[in-house]
């Protein structure tokens, strides 16, 4: 009998029911440290007071009026975000999925408004990750989550990571756009090179087409900076956000430049949910704790320590573990051992991590995680590696 609740996730057999900082506490009281952080959202935490207040009196307020009014706190947090990025104008989601819909339907209508309606084909990587909605998994095009749900939506073409000639070629008349993860994250946290991000820059610009960065697990703050683009010192057309922006309150968002936006007048998209004053009230209070440079210095501190402890792990257990790969607090531990028996053995000496394509084990603490939650960790990493080298 089917249960009832639709089985498509194959989930560990752990109830949490509490949360404190980078801490998830189970039924059963049992505290396991959470390098996970609900797959790169809880960015600060579990519980963090500042989120936990500015939810709690928006509470208190008004909850839901729908985009047929202004939203003050959705203002702002716009406000906030153009301030803070390349982007011109802003629109709320309220997940990365739907983020993955509207850059789709911006780039489409960009080339219509422009007068090159041909120009439908979004150009994007394989092994990539841009949600589960109809037009993000043909955007990310893997079989695993394709099969069965043909017709897939048209105008995507597939192309194998890091092949410059292999993209050159790819681009035609019909190209309207190249969408890329800074970082994959789900594809094995395979972080693209800052030379390779700025060739897809110009290659956009002489092009003529428009480029979309999905950063929903590699941004805010993720990798040390607040948009993993900024380390290659470009900016895209177009940028898909999640995740980390609402610190674990479902929040989303397209941002873009005016030029690539400007088609998107009203009545072309919409969303009931989308921006709501509880989700824009959690995502300014992330705003105020995540962009400055002192917070995201420490973000670069706290990943060299932890990248380094790694090194160190990946050496003492090289039957286990290949390498540590990824950017900032956005880490992978590349497994020799099936990552999934690493998982396990992680759930046994009670740490949470998430597994990813490619045998990886993914690492994403909470940003704002301690020093001693960080050694507290490395140390639970090597005891489920002798557990695993031992079995
Ligand atoms: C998680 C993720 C998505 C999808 O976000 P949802 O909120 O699950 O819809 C899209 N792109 C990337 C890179 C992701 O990691």
């Amino acid at each position: 009998m089917i249960p009832s609740i639709l089985p498509t996730y194959n989930r560990a057999p752990l109830t949490f029911v509490k949360g404190e900082g980078s801490w998830l506490i189970e039924a059963d009281g049992r505290r396991f440290l959470d390098m996970g952080a609900g797959i790169a959202v809880n960015a600060l935490g579990h519980a963090h007071p500042a989120l936990v207040a500015a939810l709690t009196a928006q509470a208190q307020d008004l909850w839901h009026t729908s985009n047929l009014y202004n939203i003050p706190a959705q203002q702002d947090l716009a406000d906030r975000l153009v301030e803070a990025t390349f982007a011109d104008t802003v629109f709320f989601t309220n997940s990365g999925t739907e983020a993955c819909e509207l850059a789709v339907k911006m780039a489409r209508r960009h080339f219509f408004d422009a007068g090159q309606p041909e120009r439908t084909d979004i150009i994007a990587f394989e092994g990539s990750f841009h949600g589960r909605s109809a037009a993000a998994i043909a955007a990310a095009g893997s079989e695993k989550m394709t099969t069965g749900f043909g017709p897939l939506l048209p105008g995507f073409v597939h192309l194998p990571w890091g092949n410059h000639d292999a993209l050159h070629a790819a681009i035609t008349d019909t190209t309207a756009a190249i969408l890329i993860e800074p970082v994959q994250g789900e594809g094995g946290i395979r972080p693209l090179p800052d030379v390779c991000l700025k060739g897809l820059r110009d290659l956009c610009d002489e092009r003529g087409i428009l480029l979309i960065l999905d950063e929903v697990q590699c941004g805010m703050g993720r990798t040390g900076r607040l948009f993993a683009h900024e380390w290659a010192g470009v900016a895209p057309d177009i940028m898909m956000v999640a995740k980390g922006i609402g610190g674990g309150f479902p929040l989303g968002a397209v941002l873009a430049t005016e030029h690539a936006a400007s088609a998107m007048v009203a009545g072309t998209h919409g969303s009931t949910y989308g921006g709501n004053p509880l989700a824009c009230a959690v995502g300014l209070a992330v705003m105020d704790e995540i962009v400055n440079e002192e917070f995201l210095d420490d973000v670069r501190a706290r990943a060299g320590n932890m990248r380094q402890r790694l090194e160190a792990l990946v050496a003492g257990h090289p039957d286990v573990f290949e390498e540590v790969r990824g950017s900032g607090l956005m880490l992978g531990l590349k497994c020799k051992a099936p990552n999934l028996d690493v998982l396990n053995a992680c759930y046994d000496q009670m740490l949470c991590a998430v597994p990813a394509a490619d045998n990886v084990l993914r690492l994403l603490p909470p940003l704002n995680i301690t020093e001693a939650d960080m050694a507290e960790a490395c140390a639970r990493l090597g005891r489920a590696a002798e557990a695993v080298s031992s079995s």
